[in-house]
């Protein structure tokens, strides 16, 4: 019996591990232990008022500084910065409490802080990257303890790790619990290993000083052991845990009364994994908002804030799918989307963006991204948000080709044509004069420099005659000019002065 027990136990805690491996890989948080002072005094005084109703929405600025090492790389992705925000309003809207984007998303690169493994420079990089009147969250590849990240009180910011950041791990909610006032349902068992083995003592030896009371399982010194709220049960459990499908600890703990009893996996102040966190208790709740009241009012956002940016597809102007352009200085354009104010635009060498060659985060309808390499499709999406609203779709606006200019005086041997002048001036036509000894139907095309055709048309059969197009409406620039037979193809390229 005893076996089959241990087996299936065995069973259990290896499924539930690899759901949430990359997070135990990982140490929660290593936000220090001590029991913050506003929320001592605040649940001492049970005659508290919030100045604000649970009806009000709270909303909260919130500011992400990506860290890379040295020479520039490691960056988080700015598209999981915004899932990561994304599932922080989840989290907290059911209580009303709202984050928005302060700012732009700033890079810091440099080793030391990319992989921190004390707290002192953990403390410089906040002090001296840090914005004001903003949740400050710094993105790192390492942390202190091996952590997924932490708060720190005296610098007031936070650090979670790329591992622990993204859209389904609830890391960013617990370090921005901490920022809100709250402990770990365990407080006072930072840096202790619960050993079920040991008498649970009914005092926690807390730096020398025995004058922490355990948490009885059934609710014995709630007001004054753990996190000294009654409604989250008796925790004890300080080091990164597994739940079961009940979301409760696997482990069974004893408290001081000879009581056993398993620890809740659903507050999002506990230790338990991403996947076992679901909520926050209603004492929590109360004590956030008062703390943004007390500490945090001038914070909150109350201005105008923006609607939630349309969620139908966009529609892109140039270039359309399947476009030639040149591979030089391209310009990419796509039309305003309703409540959006900046635009997060990404282009790939892969159809499903598998890898980003290049990202632009811009707040007009077009990005001149510069030259990609030639004769190669690329494709490009565009993400429209506001700071308020970042959780919307990319539109997938399909690939193009880059080309580039070839000089050639024939289209094919026997079909030659000289194109006159390279320098045009305002009014001056453009001479094709055709030398064609086949009948060789032509398509005429003139492009800009960016690509877009702004002339296109047939000739059937151009054999030998002069054609011309006029330059009356063409602005000052280069332009390029193409002839496509079924035998080859020409490339001019044109200045218009
Ligand atoms: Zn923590």
């Amino acid at each position: 019996m005893r076996k089959i027990l241990f087996t299936l136990l065995l069973t259990v805690s290896i499924t539930s591990f690899a759901i949430s491996q990359s997070h135990l890989d990982h140490s929660p948080c290593a936000t220090a232990g001590e029991y913050p002072e506003w929320l001592a005094a605040y649940l001492e005084n049970p005659t508290h008022q919030n100045a604000r109703s649970a009806d009000d929405l709270l909303m909260l600025p919130i500011t992400f500084k990506s860290v890379g090492n040295s020479e520039g790389e490691g960056h988080y992705p700015t598209l999981k910065i915004f899932e990561s925000l994304c599932r922080l309003n989840k989290d907290f809207e059911p209580y009303n409490i709202q984050f928005y984007l302060k700012g732009a998303i700033e890079k810091i690169n440099r080793d030391l802080y990319y992989d921190h493994d004390n707290f002192s420079d953990g403390f410089k990089m906040m002090q001296s990257n840090k914005d004001p009147l903003t949740i400050n969250v710094f993105i790192t590849n390492d942390a202190p303890s091996n952590a997924c990240g932490y708060f720190h009180p005296s610098a007031d910011a936070i650090v979670v790790i790329k591992n622990c950041m993204g859209g389904s791990g609830h890391t960013l909610t617990h370090e921005v619990g901490h920022w809100l006032s709250l402990p770990h349902t365990f407080a006072g068992w930072e840096g202790m290993n619960y050993d079920p083995g040991e008498e649970t003592p009914l005092f926690l030896d807390v730096n020398g000083n025995d004058t922490i009371f355990v948490e009885g399982a059934n609710g014995e010194n709630c007001d004054r052991a753990g996190d000294r709220f009654c409604d989250t049960p008796a925790d004890y459990l300080s080091i990164g845990w597994n739940c079961s499908g009940n979301k409760e600890s696997l482990q069974v703990l004893k408290d001081p009364f000879g009581n056993d009893f398993r620890s809740d996996g659903t507050n999002y102040m506990s230790y338990s994994s991403d996947a076992c966190q679901s909520k926050f208790s209603v004492m929590q709740v109360d004590a956030m908002r008062a703390y943004i009241d007390f500490a945090r009012s001038h914070y909150v956002f109350s201005g105008f804030q923006l609607g939630n940016v349309n969620t139908d597809p966009m529609s892109s102007v140039y270039p359309q799918p399947s476009d030639k352009v040149h591979y030089q200085g391209i310009e990419l354009e796509w039309n305003h989307h309703p409540n959006a104010t900046r635009y997060l635009v990404q282009i790939s060498r892969f159809s499903f963006f598998a890898a980003i060659d290049y990202e632009f985060i811009v707040s007009g309808n077009t990005v001149n991204i510069g030259d990609l390499t030639v004769d190669k499709n690329w494709y490009w999406r565009v993400k429209p948000y506001n700071d308020f609203d970042l959780c919307g779709d990319f539109t997938d606006f399909g690939g193009f080709q880059t080309f580039d200019i070839t000089d050639v005086e024939e289209i094919s041997p026997n079909n030659g044509v000289n194109i006159y002048p390279n320098l045009v001036a305002r009014n001056q036509p453009i001479n094709m004069v055709f030398e064609f000894n086949e009948i060789l139907p032509t398509k005429v095309q003139l492009y800009n420099i960016g690509g877009q055709v702004l002339q296109d048309f047939d000739i059937p059969n151009p054999g030998r005659q002069t054609i011309q197009i006029e330059s009356g409406n063409l602005a000052r620039g280069m332009y390029i000019l193409r002839l496509s037979t079924a035998k080859g193809q020409l490339t001019k390229r044109l200045t218009v002065q």
